[in-house]
């Protein structure tokens, strides 16, 4: 806990410093770089294959017509050959408030890229916590005692899981994300049952998320962008990073890829078990379409999501 204090003030430190001296400035111009171009250095799918897709579709359990996905019952609506399945290394539980607008949500996102090991409830619907030492809650709690960062969850008992260990790889089977607008997490977080978790907090990742919220700021990340940071961190934690991935400067986009066969769409067991090299970049698939998009139509300065102050 004396370490992460120490991580935590000297967080604070650095964000002091930047808007002692320069006001937010030199913050506002290093995101402003990254807003140029957010997704470049990630290893996603060519997402041109959405922009074909000209007809609605009937989804085949409410009959509903939608475009990529049923955002009602979880469902992709085009064939499987349109979009990637990432393979996660461990289970992600999602708790929607239910006054939460379905189609605008990002979590199901999530329960489409990565079937096997996404699940989405309702609330009140509850995942069931079998073994609280193996389940964190990605969210921030009052209680600063509760929360750790993901490095944190690799300590144990005085002593680093050394990575050689298959078994300890991964130090937690399960993480739990709340997906509401920062006025209604407040509500379900203050469910008993996730009282007693352990708590992660994300290294500070600015959104992307073209969706205005009422009062939050902008470091306040859509689902998809949490689920994909804290993933990130927790394998380059566990495995590392690989040097070149770092470097990759976004030319698998421009290689116009065929159809996704299922030997390159998931990423498969022996793959997650090595240096992080964008295993899960994937789970951005139509969130950067979507940005795309919308980015073609709007203006980036002039929408309201991307004006809110970054500290
Ligand atoms: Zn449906």
């Amino acid at each position: 806990m004396r370490t992460l204090r120490r991580r935590l003030h000297m967080a604070e430190c650095i964000i002091e410093k930047h808007t002692d001296a320069d006001g937010l400035s030199e913050l506002e111009e290093k995101q402003r770089i990254i807003d140029e171009a957010p997704f470049a250095r990630l290893k996603i799918k060519d997402t041109n294959w959405l922009g074909l897709v000209e007809f609605r579709r009937k989804c085949d359990f409410c009959q509903r017509s939608r475009k990529f996905f049923c955002y009602t019952c979880y469902h992709p609506v085009i064939p499987c050959s349109y979009f990637p399945r990432v393979k996660l290394p461990i289970k992600i539980d999602i708790i929607k408030h239910s006054r939460e607008i379905d189609g605008k949500s990002t979590a199901v996102h999530a329960a489409i890229l990565a079937p096997e090991d996404v699940k989405i409830y309702t609330y009140p619907d509850f995942p069931e916590i079998l073994n609280k030492e193996e389940t964190v809650l990605v969210f921030p709690s009052k209680d600063s005692a509760r929360n750790m960062s993901v490095e944190d969850l690799f300590i144990r008992e005085g002593r680093k899981c050394d990575a050689s260990e298959e078994r300890t790889v991964f130090p937690i089977k399960r993480a739990i994300f709340i997906d509401s607008t920062w006025q209604q997490t407040k509500s379900i977080y203050k469910d008993q049952r996730l009282r007693e978790l352990r708590c992660v907090i994300l290294k500070s990742r600015i959104s992307q998320f073209w969706r205005h919220q009422k009062k939050s700021p902008r470091w306040y990340l859509a689902t998809i962008e949490a689920i994909h940071q804290f993933l990130v961190e927790l394998h380059t934690c566990a495995l590392g990073v690989e040097e070149d991935y770092d470097k990759f400067d976004g030319s698998m986009e421009s290689e116009k890829s065929e159809e996704f066969s299922d030997e390159h769409s998931v990423t498969n067991n022996e793959e997650i078990m090595q240096k992080y090299n964008g295993q899960y970049d994937n789970l951005l698939y139509f969130f950067k379409y979507m940005y795309e998009k919308i980015h073609s139509i709007y203006n980036h300065n002039r929408l309201q999501a991307y004006r809110r102050p970054l500290a």
